[in-house]
């Protein structure tokens, strides 16, 4: 059921006057430089989000991903999750943002930590993706406590690591260690920035693997008396242009990712690396060692065990067609596809709130990369995930990254009256 419009009123009428507060606190948290790789600053800008939390009445946690090989001294990776508990345990919803960011980059015209405000925009590394959405997943909870309604259920906002490079010590192991949890949590939000009218339902599936080639060493000067790795390569790689790409642009998903180019299946070659490094110095080889990293995205439609054995008989073909070469196929990275339940009432609370915010009607989109929804859907097995932020997407790793301030507000609003109404829908 849609909150009362005069609920929806109050928490508006607190965001707008809070914005100014929001804005600079999404300032600060680019002037954080939280860089991924290798993971700068991801204790100072925890404990930011922590002290946050604390002021707004959340019990804080910091969770180090102890064990993980990546949480060292040097960049210990540290999650940060706060608390507020209502009336009631549950419904529990759950806000989580990533504050790693991508490196800067090149071509910026503005500093891209020095957290500058201009013409109704907060620009910077990390200020869509994602410091805008924690920003407004902290502010969204406490609209709803400084419009002094008691919350219903329970609220969490988390801060985690490395969303950029898998959130392995993030968002996963907040769910290994089970802060995230089937039995505990009902909802979750994760602001990433997918445009302030759309609701992320899920993503694409990945398969990432590596195709090793081996051949015989010869001598350069009579090639024919060796087997080349390379060659052995470019055939498989032929394979992959001639017959699984004609394919994979056929096929179509019923799921709305975007952009359209995205709702097919893709394979793009990451890296491909054989023989002599082409800056030693050479000697006259038949290379005999050829790799090549494969990223396939595939369709819910596919599945992961239909993406495999269509590789394995792609490589099949290879060995047959080319027998002097021993091909292998190593896994590297499985992601499933994931999907919010038509039925989940998280999309129409958010769809709702759209609507009562913005006045007009939001739309469903998918994403044709993947976020820590995987580590929610799979790990966690709660259903009940969307992606819904502040930021443009397309505007996410550029340069001179910017939040719109309007943006950043109604987002605010939509996320504060979509988790009061989850929290009252007991
Ligand atoms: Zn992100």
């Amino acid at each position: 059921m849609p909150l009362d419009p005069a609920l929806v009123e109050r928490i508006s009428a607190v965001v707008d006057a809070t914005a100014d507060e929001i804005v600079a606190f999404t300032a600060d948290l680019i002037r954080i430089p939280t860089v991924n790789p290798p993971g700068e600053e991801y204790e100072t800008c925890a404990r930011f989000i922590g002290e946050a939390l604390t002021r707004f009445d959340f019990d804080v946690h910091y969770v180090a991903a102890e064990g993980h090989p990546d949480h060292t001294a040097l960049h210990p990776r540290v999650n940060v999750i706060g608390r507020r508990s209502g009336r009631h345990a549950h419904p529990l919803v759950h806000l989580n943002g990533h504050f790693d960011v991508v490196p800067a980059g090149e071509g910026w015209t503005v500093d891209p930590f020095g957290g500058l405000v201009r013409d109704g925009k907060i620009y910077g590394r990390g200020a869509c993706d994602m410091k805008a959405g924690i920003a407004a997943a902290i502010f969204a909870a406490e609209a709803i406590r400084r419009a002094g309604i008691d919350l219903p259920g329970t609220i969490e906002v988390s801060g985690t690591v490395d969303e950029e490079s898998g959130g392995l010590a993030g968002v996963k192991y907040l769910a290994d260690e089970r802060w995230i949890a089937k039995d505990k949590t009902d909802f979750v939000i994760i602001p990433e920035p997918l445009d302030v009218d759309r609701v992320c339902i899920g993503h694409r599936g990945v398969y990432w693997f590596e195709v090793e080639a081996h051949g015989r060493i010869g001598h350069g000067s009579m090639p024919f008396l060796g087997a080349s790795a390379i060659e052995g390569m470019s055939r498989f790689q032929a394979l992959v242009e001639e017959q699984l790409k004609p394919k994979l642009a056929g096929r179509l998903t019923e799921v709305p990712v975007v952009p359209p180019g995205a709702r097919h299946a893709t394979i793009n070659t990451n890296g491909i690396q054989g023989g002599q490094p082409v800056d030693g110095v050479q000697t006259p080889c038949v290379a005999d060692h050829c790799r090549a990293i494969f990223d396939r995205r595939f369709l819910l439609e596919e599945g992961l065990e239909f993406t495999k054995d269509e590789i394995a008989a792609l490589v099949n073909e290879a060995r047959r067609l080319v027998p002097d070469i021993r091909f292998e196929v190593h896994d590297k990275l499985i992601v499933h596809p994931t999907r919010t339940p038509d039925d989940s009432p998280i999309i129409p609370a958010l769809t709702g709130a759209i609507q009562q915010v913005l006045g007009r009607q939001a739309s469903l989109i998918a994403s044709p990369g993947t976020y820590d929804h995987k580590h929610v859907a799979k790990i966690v097995g709660v259903p009940h995930c969307v992606a819904y932020g502040p930021g443009e997407l397309v505007l996410a790793h550029q340069p001179d990254e910017y939040c719109s301030v309007a943006d950043l507000v109604a987002a605010t609003k939509v996320i504060a009256i979509a988790s009061l109404e989850l929290m009252s829908s007991r």
